[in-house]
Formats: structure tokens, sequence, C-alpha cells
């Protein structure tokens, strides 16, 4: 571990970046290696900072960046400890959920930086332990929940929540393992999905009340050594808990959008550390009710790749450094379009490129993963314009002409 300057969980305030490869220079060890830590490795990189790159695949799109990379179960504790005492990085940066977190809260105790803390990892790992300090902790609207372990208490958690109620095991994430459960004939369904779908096989599920917003909204919030900042809310689209399309800014009354920036400024508050934050949050006329936070950069947050002067990416690596973000220029209004693709396949091609990129104001990202089976984000499509509406007309013409092919194996 470098030996000076900077734990932010100490607030101390010289920040020194020494020569690459160098005993001054930094290293960054990236926990999981998508397309969301791809970009954060480039950022890092920007700066000079070593980085070493860890997913259960080779060649995951950030090891394709990075200066070194492991493959390995990073639900593996042991082999997760065996690994950062072997590279001693200075910043721990989790990309995902699904990491062994209470070996991260150990490493954290004897000196590792793990952002933006290992208690905020552990918390948010599992729906139960953000939910409970959310609601029951910092007194945050939610939707009403109960939490269920048996086929006889998730019944009963569903007749006291009510129908339609939204089922997920705990440890999930991207809707796997997620319903909706319109009536008491679909408790066998819902438990069914629930017990196939959760992370860690079968278990524990949350039974929340289904909340009919009006929209939903990200709300990136960033804690740095200069403070807290929120970003301009991001509204989004998800089909079965998966994102498809995202635009900044969504319109928002100053009511909802004060008490939006009041629960992100708590939840970010009380898990602590530095970087940035996904908070998500339900939006009903100016009511707001808190959903979740990722302490990461959020897949929705893609859009501010172009609708900012600096990226989430660019501001989660900022802010990780420890240095100061004083302000953040919003562009203009702009639109994020996620690229589905489904198949089997180790080999597929996009074409029409031209013809994609052809409008001004609109960016393409190929995240170069190695194959798809079933369904999988394999690229986004940025655009930018006047308007929202614009915007996401802009991404929507753009993706329509793209072509995708799917090879078989
Ligand atoms: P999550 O994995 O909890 O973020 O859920 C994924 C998506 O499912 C959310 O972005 C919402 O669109 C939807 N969703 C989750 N929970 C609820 C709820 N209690 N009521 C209505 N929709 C929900």
């Amino acid at each position: 571990m470098g030996n000076n300057t900077l734990n932010p969980k100490n607030f101390t305030i010289v920040v020194k970046i020494g020569t690459t490869f160098s005993p001054v220079g930094r290293k960054a060890l990236l926990c999981g290696s998508g397309e969301l830590g791809k970009e954060v490795a480039i950022e890092l990189q920007r700066y000079g900072i070593e980085v070493v790159a860890l997913d259960k695949y080779p060649n995951a799109p950030a090891m394709q960046i990075a200066h070194r990379s492991y493959v390995l179960s990073m639900l593996d504790g042991e082999r997760l400890r065996e690994i950062i005492e072997t590279e001693k990085p200075d910043y721990i940066i989790p990309e995902i959920e699904a990491i062994a977190t209470p070996t991260l809260v150990e490493l954290e105790k004897e000196g590792y930086n793990v952002i933006p803390t290992a208690n905020a990892t552990w918390l948010t790992m599992n729906r139960e332990g953000i939910r409970r300090l959310a609601a029951e902790e910092l007194g945050l609207p939610t939707s009403p929940y109960r939490f269920a372990e048996t086929r006889e208490e998730f019944e009963a958690a569903i007749k006291a929540i009510g129908t339609p109620c939204v089922v997920k095991p705990v440890m999930s994430s991207s809707g796997h393992g997620q319903s909706v459960c319109h009536s008491e004939q679909e408790i066998d369904r819902s438990w069914q999905i629930a017990q196939e779908g959760g992370r860690a096989g079968a278990g524990r599920v949350i039974v929340e009340g289904f909340v009919k917003f009006d929209y939903e909204i990200t709300l990136l919030t960033l804690r740095n050594s200069a403070g807290t900042i929120t970003l301009k809310p991001i509204g989004h689209h998800q089909v079965d808990g998966d994102y498809r399309e995202s635009w900044q800014p969504q319109p928002m009354s100053e009511v909802a959008l004060a008490k939006a920036e009041e629960i992100a400024r708590k939840v970010t508050g009380a898990l602590g550390g530095y970087g940035i934050f996904g908070v998500e949050l339900f939006i009903c006329g100016d009511e707001v009710l808190f959903s979740e936070v990722s302490p990461r950069p959020h897949d929705t947050g893609m859009v501010t790749m172009i609708s900012q002067d600096l990226s989430e990416f660019a501001l989660h690596a900022r802010a990780v450094l420890g240095l100061p973000v004083p302000s953040v220029r919003f562009y203009r209004p702009s639109a994020s379009k996620a690229i589905v693709v489904e198949g089997d396949s180790d080999k597929v091609v996009f074409g029409n490129l031209e013809e994609v990129m052809a409008e001004e104001d609109v960016q393409i990202r190929i995240f170069g993963k190695g194959e798809v089976v079933g369904h999988r984000r394999l690229g986004v499509i940025l655009a930018s314009a006047d308007t929202i509406e614009e915007a996401l007309a802009k991404a929507e013409r753009a993706y329509s002409k793209l072509q995708i092919e799917v090879l078989p194996r």
C-alpha cells in the first residue's frame, strides 16, 4: 500500500501520484470488470494509476484496459485476499455487488482503502441491509416491505403487503429472480422465480408493495473531498428490471427534486467514503420514495458520458483519488440507449455503423464482451440534442440503423 497521504476515511488532505509501476506509483484494484469498470479503468489511467482488474471470466471489458488481470470468483474471500495481499493496491474499487464483502470489511480494518467504504459494499450487497438502514435507521420513505425466508413466511408476507407486490431475492440485481405477484394465485410462481434467480441460490426474499410511480430516477451523488454534489436527475426505462433507455435531466417539480436530493444526501452520508453513488428513487407527484443505492457508478448513468464535462466514471476516479470536484458542468439534454443482444454466440458483428454515426451528437460504445447467452448488454448509444425528447428520438434513430449479426458458435 502507498505509505503516505491518502486515506479518505481520515480525511487527510495531501494527494500525490507518483510514477506508474514505481514504488511511488499508485495502484487501483477493480473488483468487477464490466463496462462500468472499463470506463473507471480508463479514467484512472488518465491520472497514471496502475490498474488491476478482477472478474470471473477472462477478457472482461475492463481487463482489456487494465495493466494486469485475475480471473476468480469474487465471492471466494480467500482467493480475493490472496490477490489483494499480493498486489497491495492503494484503492480497492468494487464494480459489482457480488463480492465477498466480509473479506473487504476485514481488509479495511487492516488498513486497505475500500471504495467508498467496506461497510457500504457490505450493506448494499444485500437488499435487506440497505433497506433496513434507509427505512428503519434513517427514516427515509420507502415502499412497504417484509422479508421472508421460508414458503410459509413468504405467504404471510404477501398477505401482509397485499397484491400487487414485487418479489426479489435479497441477493440479486438487474431483475434476476424478480417478479410482480398480482394475486394470491401467483404466490407459487413468484416464490419459484425468486428461488431460482437469486445470486446465492435459494433463500431470503423481500416482498415490496408495488409502487405506481409516475417515473423513476437515478440521482447520481458524488461524495468528494470538496463536499457532496448531486447531479441532474436521470430518468430511465426498465424492462424486466434491466435498464433500456436513460435520459438526463428528468423534469421534476422543485419539491420532488428537493426531497430527492435530501434523501440522496442522507443515504450517501450514512454510507460514507468518497466516490459516486447511484441513488434510485420512485417519484409519485411530489412524493419521493427511496428504492436502493449503488455505492459505485450506475448503468443508467452512462448517459453522463455525453451530457456532462465529467462523466460519472471521471467523477468516481477523481473522488476516489481524494481530489476535489468543485462543480460539474452539464452540457445539454442527453439520452442513452442500451444495445441488448439476444442469442447464443461468441461472434457478434455490429454493422451499418456509418449510418448509425451519421447524425451529429451521436456516439457509440462497444463494450468488448466475448459472448452472449440469452440476452446481454453489449454496448450503448449516446445522443444529445436541444430537448430530452429529441435526444431520445436521436438515440432511437441511431439504434434502428444498427445491424447486429449474431453468428453461430
Ligand atoms: P431493482 O432491482 O430493485 O432496482 O428493481 C428493478 C426495477 O424494477 C426498478 O427500477 C423498477 O422499475 C421496478 N421495481 C422495483 N421495485 C418496485 C416496486 N416496489 N414497485 C414498482 N416497481 C418496482
